[in-house]
């Protein structure tokens, strides 16, 4: 067992494996395939996490087949009750939960709240199923003495597959809108952090849900694939590289099942030449280094528009380059390190790219010294200047603290600049006009507009996706539009003689 004095030992499974939750039970995976866990500030191991097999994946949607027949019988007021059980379970371990996001993830403590603070404000909504699924009705609506109505039926099992950025929030967007409508379902976390996933489900175990409505199965491809095959899988949501969400959307769409994949990102943040710099300045830091810029909402473009750009670089670089740096359990604490190995060097081959394409490194966040913790995967924040459209900086996820200047002449070149991008995650405007905020609102090609704000996070309430190369499918995630993925309308034409 691999002791760690801030992890609950029962967020490991015996040998330090990270157990599966099938039909109600903690049950370990027998797949010989194992990855380790590792703390990205202090690079020890934290566990192991199983790589499970399609077998077990397909166990878990038989559990979830069985469970459905009797949960989608159950009324939605019914339904909704282990819902707020594991609402207030969540606030009792509000801090608990941050924390070992923190130790797996390298989050500060109080970006781990935030994130599960929004994983709450979801469960939140869902407990408002029974508003949500009323249908409509119109008397007469076919001819006199005939009715019209639409009833939301739900459809079965559903899937999510997450990402590493968010390990407590992403599985959440989905799963209990997806239950409360009255379907079951399938979670497969991130193997790369799987530890807040495995503790959650022992909350949703104390919640009290009937056995198989949600369960959970640890893995990679193999997982993934198992789901995406399976005819008894309704829809999948996916949240990850738009790579893997194009091979998903493909593979679930043309096995006729829903699906709506979230993917990469790459946002421009507009600076006009009025904007309030002392209140956009701090906003922007948090947008471009939050979460050591793992964010797909994070800025990664800084669009300086006119003469706004010599002293908004002046003080965005003194401003970044005060941030503190370190493990995120110590408060103090700003910016923790990059999640994983792979993510560092790939930020680190990003920054070295910037420097041969001719962009001017104003702040290099290489190899920082972080006192304590000399060997975690920590990249400082970085500023390039004068970057260019053709220049991979401007066009690539780089999904880390780097941020790109590019000045432009004029409002219509900032949202020329946008829209020439691939990806249409999230873009931003700073200005004091309501005419250059309205342009930007309704010409930029994005999925979510900022106004005077860098990240544009959407409540639980509304629909969250991006455009283009940045999602996959129509219906996005949350609000009202997850409700609608998650149930079949029946239109009900009614005459009484
Ligand atoms: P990823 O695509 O590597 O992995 C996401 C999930 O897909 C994981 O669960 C993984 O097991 C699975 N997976 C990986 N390769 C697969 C394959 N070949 N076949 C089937 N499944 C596979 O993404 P990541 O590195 O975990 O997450 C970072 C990415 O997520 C970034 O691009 C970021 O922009 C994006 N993201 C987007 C949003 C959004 O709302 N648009 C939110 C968070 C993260």
């Amino acid at each position: 067992m691999i002791h760690n004095p801030h992890l609950p030992s029962q967020a490991h499974g015996d040998h330090g494996r990270v157990k599966n939750y099938v039909d109600g039970e903690f049950i370990d995976s027998e797949s010989p395939r194992q990855q380790e866990i590792t703390n990205p500030a202090t690079r020890t191991t934290l566990g192991y996490v199983p790589l499970s097999t399609s077998s077990e994946v397909e166990q878990a949607i038989s559990a979830a087949q069985d469970a459905f027949e009797e949960w989608r019988e159950t009324p939605p007021n019914l339904r909704v009750q282990p819902l707020f059980r594991l609402k207030t379970l969540l606030e009792e371990h509000y801090d608990e939960i941050a924390r070992i996001l923190v130790q797996e993830h390298g989050k500060v403590i109080d970006e781990a709240r935030g994130s599960v603070r929004r994983t709450i404000d979801n469960i939140e909504f869902a407990c408002g199923i029974p508003s949500l699924l009323m249908g409509d009705t119109l008397e007469d609506g076919a001819a006199f003495g005939i009715d019209e109505e639409v009833i939301r039926q739900p459809m079965g099992v559903f899937a999510a597959v997450a990402p590493f950025n968010f390990p407590a929030m992403v599985p959440f967007w989905f799963w209990p809108t997806a239950v409360a409508c009255g379907n079951t379902f399938l979670v497969k976390p991130s193997e790369q952090v799987p530890l807040t996933q495995e503790r959650l489900f022992q909350l949703i175990d104390d919640a009290g849900f009937p056995p198989g409505v949600v369960n959970m199965v640890n893995g990679d491809k193999e997982a993934v694939d198992a789901i995406l095959s399976d005819p008894r899988i309704q829809g999948v949501s996916f949240v990850g590289s738009s790579v893997v969400a194009r091979y998903i959307y493909h593979n679930a769409a043309r096995r006729g099942k829903r699906v709506q994949c979230q993917g990469a990102a790459k946002n421009f943040l507009t600076i006009m030449p009025d904007a309030n710099l002392d209140a956009a300045i701090p906003n922007l830091i948090s947008s471009f280094f939050g979460n050591s810029g793992q964010r797909c909402l994070a800025g990664s473009v800084l669009v300086a528009v006119g003469g706004v750009a010599d002293e908004l670089v002046e003080r965005f670089v003194d401003a970044a380059s005060r941030l503190k740096l370190g493990y995120g359990l110590d408060e103090s604490v700003h910016m923790g390190p990059l999640a994983a190995e792979r993510h560092y060097d790939r930020v680190l081959r990003m920054i070295g790219k910037g420097v041969a394409e001719g962009a001017r490194l104003l702040l290099d966040g290489r190899h920082p010294q972080v006192p304590g913790y000399q060997d975690g995967f920590f990249v400082g924040p970085t500023v390039f200047d004068h970057v260019t459209p053709d220049m991979s900086l401007a066009q690539e996820e780089i999904f880390g603290p780097v941020a790109s200047v590019i000045r432009v002449a004029d409002l219509d070149q900032a949202i020329d600049l946008a829209n020439f991008s691939r990806y249409g995650n999230a873009s931003s405007i700073y200005t004091a006009s309501g005419k250059a905020a309205r342009e930007y609102k309704y010409r930029v090609q994005a999925g979510n507009i900022g106004i005077n704000l860098g990240v544009a996070a959407p409540m639980a309430y509304f629909p969250f996706g991006g455009f283009k190369d940045s999602f996959y499918g129509d219906l996005h995630g949350q609000g009202k539009d997850g409700v609608n993925f998650f149930t079949e309308r029946k239109v009900v034409i009614t005459r009484w003689l």
